[in-house]
């Protein structure tokens, strides 16, 4: 039995199973404009993996027969796939809230500037990167250029009212810029509002801190700079078992761009579809889904480490 499963064992006295269905979550495709350091998909410009419209399709199928409280549409950049504006058409049908990941600056670029009034009108949450309120560290992170960009789209985004009207929700993400765990949410949280108003005039509803994961080019990074051993140890060390029950793959259905179903993001970068079957999206089946035994690895320990951590942030504050 792997080191993880021999904890989750001796907390919850079995394997680590699924709870609820109440996110939905769909990576429609690896291809972005930017190629971070920390990027756990090794996203990059030149990928052709696409989520087909086919699939898109089975998506809200899965979300008209489970209905979850939250869809969640992630990439690389979602904006990257010609499909999305009809995926979001489908999906944002007054009854679930959708939300997009979104990398910001991929909104700089006039092909793809319209979704910002398309994200306004159908009323999407938005998640956006912006892993510092200093210049140079997101730049050494994401790329030249990439705060600029990042606080231009952020003011448009404030113009078309979100981060202030209540129904256009605005949450940043923040992770930290090496093999660190992330500082205490809530108050990174005030340090940012705090700077991006006063020296930016931007205003945003929720920071979300997330740790990094020791795989697809954050364990590259981490090779290059000989601290794997290190980092995983770190994160092992920081085990906490109350963050056990909020476990995101617990509470979630991940439909990877290939139409496989994941227990998490994490497992799709790392090609570990579901134990349980079917697997595919296309047959997808709630009741079996929902009792399965998650798929875990030593990954796992970065989701259960300090105060946990989640695509919606941290697990206990
Ligand atoms: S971290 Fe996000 S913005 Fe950066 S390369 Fe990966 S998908 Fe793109
Ligand atoms: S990486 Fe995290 S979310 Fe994914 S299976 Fe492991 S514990 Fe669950």
């Amino acid at each position: 039995m792997s080191k993880f499963n021999k904890l989750i064992a001796s907390v919850e006295g079995s394997k680590l199973r699924a709870l609820t269905h109440k996110t939905l979550q769909a990576n429609i495709g690896n291809r972005c404009n930017q190629a971070c350091s920390h990027c756990h998909l090794g996203a990059c410009p030149e990928s052709d993996d696409l989520m087909s419209w086919e699939t898109m399709q089975d998506v809200v199928r899965i979300a008209e027969s489970v209905d979850p409280e939250l869809i969640d549409i992630t990439g690389g950049a979602p904006e990257l796939n010609p499909s999305l504006p009809k995926f979001l058409k489908a999906l944002a049908d007054g009854v679930h809230k959708v939300q997009v990941r979104t990398n910001l600056t991929v909104l700089q670029n006039s092909k793809h500037s319209g979704f910002m009034d398309l994200y306004r009108d159908l009323q999407i949450r938005l998640v956006a990167s912006l892993p510092c309120h200093s210049e140079e560290n997101v730049d050494e992170q994401r790329g030249k250029g990439v705060f600029k960009d990042s606080i231009r789209s952020l003011r448009e985004l404030n113009k078309r009212g979100y981060g202030i009207e209540p129904e256009l929700e605005l949450n940043l993400v923040f992770n930290p810029d090496g093999p660190v765990l992330p500082p205490e949410q809530s108050q990174l949280e005030t340090t940012y509002k705090e700077i991006l108003s006063s020296k930016y005039g931007i205003y945003f509803n929720h920071l979300l801190t997330i740790t990094n994961m020791p795989i697809g080019r954050f364990k590259q990074y981490l090779e290059g700079e000989q601290n794997v051993v290190e980092y995983q140890q770190l994160l092992e060390n920081s085990f906490n078992p109350t963050t056990l029950e909020k476990l995101m793959c617990r509470h979630q259905i991940c439909v990877g761009w290939d139409g496989l179903i994941y227990d998490c993001d994490f497992n799709f970068a790392l090609k570990l579809p579901v134990f349980s079957t079917p697997r595919d999206a296309n047959h997808f089946d709630s009741k079996s889904h929902l009792n399965r035994e998650i798929v875990t690895g030593p990954h796992c320990f970065g989701c259960t480490a300090g105060c946990g951590s989640s695509c919606e942030g941290a697990l206990e504050d």
